[in-house]
């Protein structure tokens, strides 16, 4: 697959460093207020449906700017659960999350590469049902806003507020770097915000029905995802 075409040039590390020296004393809020500023229009936030954090970014967002662009990638594998949290959020909020699809239908995708892909081959699936309509997301870009937050995983816990997206070719921002999941719930409840109903059936991180298990407690918040496989990301952030 070939990357996007950046639309702004990469930052060397000192430009980026001066960046996240200034952000790192904002809020999640102020860090959407400069995000706007700096990219709108050219800005899109990721909200998967899955997880508690897109959902407070998406009532933060929406906020401070009811036009900004909103996307998910919808695998064809998503839980009834998240489905209908969409639908709630477009009746919610008055807007129309865009969703991205991959090539295939999963029966195509059986016929071409065999039955559960997910199984065999789980990176070639997240490649065809994430990473790729991601990167049509994306396309035309200065910047994206995603849920990522230090305390989710071991393989999360250097994240900055804003970093240049190399896969992607263009500035990741994530406003809720240091929060940690108890501060989401807060805002969640205080603000009424609308989160996906298995969240509350052991499911903290939700993703694809056939790679997505509950947690048991004192696990990392993601290990119910390719629960059984070394599989921890599905490519979209590393
Ligand atoms: S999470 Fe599982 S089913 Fe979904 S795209 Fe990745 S491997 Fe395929």
């Amino acid at each position: 697959m070939t990357n996007l075409t950046p639309v702004l040039e990469k930052p060397n590390d000192q430009t980026l460093a001066e960046i996240n020296a200034k952000l790192a004393g904002f809020g999640p809020q102020q860090m959407l207020e400069w995000a706007i500023r700096e990219f709108s229009p050219d800005l899109t936030l990721a909200c998967s449906f899955g997880g508690v954090s897109g959902m407070v970014l998406l009532d933060m967002a929406v906020r401070i700017d009811p036009a900004i662009k909103v996307f998910y990638l919808d695998t064809g594998f998503l839980f009834p659960e998240t489905y209908a949290l969409e639908k709630e959020i477009e009746q919610r909020y008055g807007i129309k999350p865009r969703p991205y699809h991959p090539d295939l239908t999963p029966d195509e995708q059986a016929e071409r590469f065999g039955p559960e892909l997910w199984r065999t081959n789980p990176d070639q699936c997240c490649a065809l049902r994430k990473v790729k309509p991601n990167r049509q997301a994306l396309e035309g870009m200065q910047a994206w806003i995603a849920g990522l937050r230090r305390d989710q995983s071991t393989t999360r816990r250097q994240i900055q507020p804003v970093l240049w997206d190399n896969k992607f070719n263009l500035y990741k921002i994530n406003p809720l770097w240091n929060w940690t999941e108890e501060m989401v719930w807060i805002y969640l409840k205080a603000e009424e915000v609308p989160y996906n109903k298995l969240h509350e059936q052991g499911y903290p991180s939700l993703g694809c029905t056939n790679c997505t298990k509950p947690v048991a407690a004192g696990e990392d918040l993601r290990a119910g995802r390719w629960n059984g496989s070394n599989k921890t990301e599905c490519g979209l952030h590393y």
